[in-house]
């Protein structure tokens, strides 16, 4: 494949050298003979350019399918995904197994490329550094896209929508966003509502923990004022346990996408072809209809 793009640069590069050629034959247009010996060597040019960009875009995409077909993954013939599995709907237990939106998902783009789907639970906050260090493949974990995360780990194409939400008791005082000022705010390590929180109310107002079941817990037997947390989760945590209420106001509205190592850009590709197919045919609405029943309505 470098072999094709450095043809491409070499395509590329006559291009630049064509277009200067036919600059000086353009300056001179005094007499018709010369005006129409111009007109000929630029529309020569102009053909030259075009024969060239074309090839050019050839190779590229000649390069592009290839890559989609040539990923590696951590082990040959699976698709290993990293996730925390306390987050309904998108991945929770159901007996021994992970099921939910993105174990769905990643069963789907697995098949799609010929894989089968593996699924390591580990706590949130080191799925980038799995992803990092070659132990899985990708992480799918309603993850939020940040620039700070970027840095480390490539994001695929986003396929779904988050929103860090506030649960409070029902009897809270705590009515809107506001008044979050001086409360005591549990948060799961490592999340965007960890970071959030953490940046706008000080790290000594919030509390960190593993689960985020564990800080739902915390909030019902009065350890916490409130948690900040995705918007899916919170509604399954607020039927789940009497006496909670999510507020209308929303804290921040994210993307979710996969997570795969910057030195796998063909999985990239790979896992962005199989999403942009799911969601096409359809695939993508129906597993999230199936666990969100309200957003098919
Ligand atoms: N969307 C949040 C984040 O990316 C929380 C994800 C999670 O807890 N699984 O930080």
């Amino acid at each position: 494949m470098k072999k094709k793009i450095a043809l491409a640069l070499a395509g590329l590069m006559m291009l630049g050298l064509v277009g200067c050629a036919a600059a000086p034959a353009a300056a001179p247009a005094a007499a018709p003979a010369a005006a129409e010996e111009t007109e000929e060597a630029a529309e020569e040019a102009e053909e030259a350019a075009e024969a060239v960009e074309e090839a050019v875009e050839e190779v590229a995409e000649e390069a592009a399918a290839e890559d989609a077909e040539g990923f590696t993954t951590v082990q040959e013939g699976y698709l290993t995904m990293g996730t925390n599995a306390y987050f309904p709907p998108y991945e929770f237990y159901e007996g021994d197994s992970i099921v939910g939106i993105d174990a769905e998902i990643a069963a789907a783009i697995a098949e799609k490329l010929g894989l089968e789907l593996k699924i390591e639970d580990m706590e949130f906050d080191s799925i980038i550094t799995a992803v990092t260090t070659g132990k899985v493949d990708m992480g799918l974990a309603g993850m939020t896209v940040t620039e700070d995360r970027k840095k480390n780990v490539n994001f695929s194409e986003s396929y779904a929508t988050g929103v860090q939400v506030v649960i409070v008791p029902e009897d809270s005082d705590i009515a809107s966003i506001d008044d979050l000022e001086g409360k005591m705010i549990g948060v799961q390590l490592g999340t965007t509502g960890d970071i959030y929180c953490s940046g706008d109310y000080g790290e000594e107002n919030v509390e960190q923990f593993n689960k985020g079941n564990d800080a739902v817990m915390a909030l019902m037997t009065g350890k916490v004022d409130c948690v900040v947390i995705d918007n899916e989760p919170a509604k399954s945590y607020v039927a789940a346990n009497e006496g909670l209420k999510i507020l209308d106001t929303e804290y921040v509205v994210e993307e979710y996408a996969a997570a795969i190592s910057k030195e796998n850009e063909p999985l990239l590709a790979a896992i962005d072809a199989a999403l942009a197919e799911l969601k096409a045919d359809g695939t993508l609405d129906a597993i999230v209809a199936k666990y969100i029943p309200a957003e098919a309505e």
